[in-house]
């Protein structure tokens, strides 16, 4: 069993040095456990901040443990009821090429339904932040004008596209021209803002003519300042996440901009995409028949080889992936 533990708490970006690469034999499953060959791995930029100590919503990483990561993989042996040698389950199984884990942690899924690496991008964990965070925390009414930040990433692509087939007006804000043109001309959002070339506050007056009613913020820091000067009453703005701030070293501000919030009666609320566990079923549902009838792209980026993770999982924070990043084993 190959895996990636952690070695130390990292300062800022991370480094392969903060992390110990081992093999070591698999362990057999106990009762109620499977051993699971792990095929895919999840990236995710929320992964930096299980790396820190101190509270959240999740318990930190702790030091010389396997990185934790979603993933997929197909079951090698099982001592679970219900799960058979050759299904194939998703689940926390984390940086390692062999997971034993327990078999109530993770979930069944029926590959025949769509490619295996789907499961951890539209019909996985960033499809279901993009559907409840946008539709349950942002709640878009037709004609309103939604933007979205991390636009050309996981969960903001999804964002977009979801707001259209919602009959929104969609403008979304990425780095970099191919992006922009990305989400635009293949994804069919109304406009893209390229925050690394562009004014930020002029493009938005451009683009979002009637103001903002619902803005996603995947990034924070400025990009969410200059979305909170545009709002309008009653403007919905969901703090998915905000990875300009992941690897600070220095304390987070907050934005200059609040009282924005307090002149519009305006909402801004935390979401966490575990709180919906319980209407997974019903939000992949409803994903996976856009994607059937075209309406929905999802696009992944799959890097091979395991013993690439820390320099890979560098990518999120340079802008260098284009769609859900993953690992392949
Ligand atoms: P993405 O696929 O969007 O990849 C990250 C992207 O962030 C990069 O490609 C880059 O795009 C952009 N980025 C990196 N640094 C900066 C910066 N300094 N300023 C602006 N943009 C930057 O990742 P995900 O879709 O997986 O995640 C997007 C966000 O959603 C993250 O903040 C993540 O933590 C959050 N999230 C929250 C969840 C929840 O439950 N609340 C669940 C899942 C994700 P570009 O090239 O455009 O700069």
């Amino acid at each position: 069993n190959r895996q990636f533990r952690l070695a130390r708490r990292p300062v800022g970006h991370v480094k392969r040095e903060d992390f110990e690469f081992r093999t070591d034999p698999a362990r057999a499953p106990e009762a109620g456990e499977i051993m699971v060959a792990v095929e895919y791995i999840s990236l995710d930029p929320a992964m930096r901040g299980w790396m820190n100590e101190g509270k959240s919503y999740i318990r930190p990483v702790g030091l010389g443990e396997v990185m934790r990561a979603g993933a997929l993989g197909t079951i090698l042996q099982s001592k679970a009821e219900g799960f058979s040698t050759g299904d194939v389950v998703t689940g926390a199984l984390g940086v390692q090429s062999i997971a034993t884990i327990a078999a109530k942690d993770c979930t069944k899924i029926d590959p025949a339904l769509a490619p295996k690496p789907l499961f951890l991008s539209a019909l996985g964990m960033p499809g279901m932040t993009a559907y409840f965070g946008l539709l349950a925390v942002g709640e878009p009414k037709p004609g309103e004008t939604i933007v979205v930040s991390g636009a050309a990433g996981a969960v903001g692509a999804l964002v977009g596209q979801i707001g259209k087939i919602k009959g929104c007006h969609v403008v979304g804000i990425a780095g970099g021209a191919e992006k922009c043109r990305y989400i635009v001309d293949e994804l069919g959002f109304d406009a893209a803002i390229d925050y690394k070339s562009e004014k930020i506050p002029a493009r938005l007056r451009e683009t979002c003519p009637e103001g903002i009613d619902v803005y996603f913020d995947n990034v924070g820091g400025q990009i969410l300042d200059d979305c909170l000067a545009q709002i309008n009453l009653r403007a919905r703005i969901v703090i998915c996440g905000a990875i300009s701030q992941y690897n600070n070293t220095t304390p987070v501000k907050g934005p200059a901009n609040y009282l924005s919030l307090l002149v519009n009666r305006a909402r801004m609320q935390g979401m966490i995409v575990f709180d919906y566990a319980d209407r997974y079923a019903e939000g992949a549902k409803e994903m996976a028949s856009w994607l059937r009838e075209g309406r929905l792209k999802s696009r992944e980026d799959i890097v091979e080889g395991l013993e690439t993770f820390p320099d890979t999982l560098g990518r999120l924070f340079t802008g260098e992936n284009f769609g859900k990043l993953m690992l392949k084993v």
